[in-house]
């Protein structure tokens, strides 16, 4: 089958990456004049880099990114709360967790796939898989798949609007290359205090992602118009004591500002011969560091059921609303000391669950 795919994100990537390999004919058109590959580092679940692997895009294949062991829940003074053991995935499912950058995990899976940048899509006719290109082009596949992200213009030609809201909260984030005790580490760690939220993440190559979240007021999101909110974040979390944290205030570099928004999931996303997948779909707040799985999870299940786009996108709904609901309520953000009374074995166990209820892959692996 000949499918166009709109957006050269991780989902767009992917799905293209996996119809290339079952022998389909895939072509994607991207907005962005070259790669798009800012933003940070994602963390990846077993169901995703299983996934990977099967795109020969794996991270560790590639010696990129930092394989995960716990993920480790502490106070603002550095005591640690909570530990979940990450190692149990891994020996339950057989593939790793994974801390990479979004631009290695884009760079491996962008790879061989013929991508036309600096292509904008700007008229869509969901009925006839046709696409008008912002040069005046028409593209036309037997399948159309929206991946272009939260501001889809498929999405808006098939549903009209953005139903993803604004959930409060903001993310400030970037990279610190100065060695702190977790960076060659394989130790994810949150800090949840009523400043806020801290995490602190091994991304590989001597890179640790900080990220700070902060609950805005209503209006607009939490300093975007301020000209120093280093200097914002050094004031709100300066009385933090925790394990590195006073070095990483000292280095925060030139932080990127993201506003959370989520949306419900509806049961169904496209009509007749076009479809969704990724942030078009179902735009997540990163609380549960989910949206790239579930774009990488959308990819996958797409590539087998291109005969069968409503079965796709209600298998899809169905799992994908559990961390999307989970991740709207921004939860780990307001983490309080009660987590230090939960047993360590007891989480790690509903974790490990839990990331096979958020995975079709998992769901449907023997
Ligand atoms: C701060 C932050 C931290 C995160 N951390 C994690 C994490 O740890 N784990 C995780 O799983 N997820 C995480 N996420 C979420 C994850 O980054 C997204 O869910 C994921 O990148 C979505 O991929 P996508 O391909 O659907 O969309 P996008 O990455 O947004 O890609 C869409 C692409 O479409 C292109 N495009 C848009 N409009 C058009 C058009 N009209 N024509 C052509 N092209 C177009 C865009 O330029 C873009 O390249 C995080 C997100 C944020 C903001």
């Amino acid at each position: 089958m000949r499918v166009v795919v709109i957006g050269a994100g991780v989902a767009g990537l992917a799905l293209a990456r996996g119809l290339i390999g079952a022998g389909h004919r895939a072509e994607v058109y991207e907005e962005a004049p070259e790669p798009r590959t800012a933003g940070g580092s994602v963390s990846l679940w077993p169901g995703s880099t299983a996934i990977l692997g099967e795109l020969k895009a794996e991270p560790a294949a590639r010696g990129v990114g930092r394989r995960l062991e716990t993920l480790e829940s502490w106070a603002s003074d550095g005591r640690r709360l909570l530990t979940i053991d990450l190692t149990a995935a891994e020996r339950r499912y057989g593939h790793p967790c994974v801390h990479v950058s979004r631009a290695e995990l884009v760079e491996g899976l962008a790879d061989g796939v013929p991508v036309t940048y600096g292509a904008p899509a700007v008229h869509v006719d969901p009925g006839r898989a046709l696409v008008r290109l912002a040069d005046g082009r028409e593209v036309r596949g037997d399948v159309l798949v929206g991946a272009d992200g939260r501001r889809s213009v498929v999405r808006r030609a098939l549903r009209g609007g953005d139903p993803a809201k604004l959930s409060g909260w903001v993310t400030w984030q970037g990279f610190t290359a100065t060695p702190t005790e977790l960076t060659g580490d394989g130790r994810a760690v949150m800090i949840a205090g009523r400043e806020g939220l801290c995490g602190l993440i091994p991304a590989g190559r001597g890179r640790l992602l900080w990220w700070f979240d902060v609950r805005s007021g209503p209006g607009r999101p939490l300093w975007a118009d301020d000209p120093d909110p280093v200097a914002r974040l050094r004031e709100r979390f300066g009385g933090w004591t925790a394990g590195p944290l006073p070095g990483v205030l000292g280095d925060l570099g030139e932080p990127d500002f993201f506003p959370h928004h989520s949306q419900s999931v509806p049961a169904l996303w496209g009509e007749g011969p076009t479809t969704l997948a990724g942030d078009s779909a179902h735009t997540m707040p990163p609380t549960m560091a989910q949206g790239a799985n579930q774009a990488l999870e959308d990819a996958w299940l797409l590539t087998r059921s291109l005969g069968d786009l409503r079965g796709y996108e209600r298998a899809r709904a169905k799992v994908v609303r559990r961390p999307a609901r989970l991740a709207a309520t921004e939860a780990t953000n307001m983490q309080r000391p009660i987590a230090g009374l939960l047993p360590d074995r007891l989480v790690t166990r509903f974790y490990t669950w839990f990331l096979r209820r958020a995975s079709n892959y998992l769901l449907t692996a023997p």
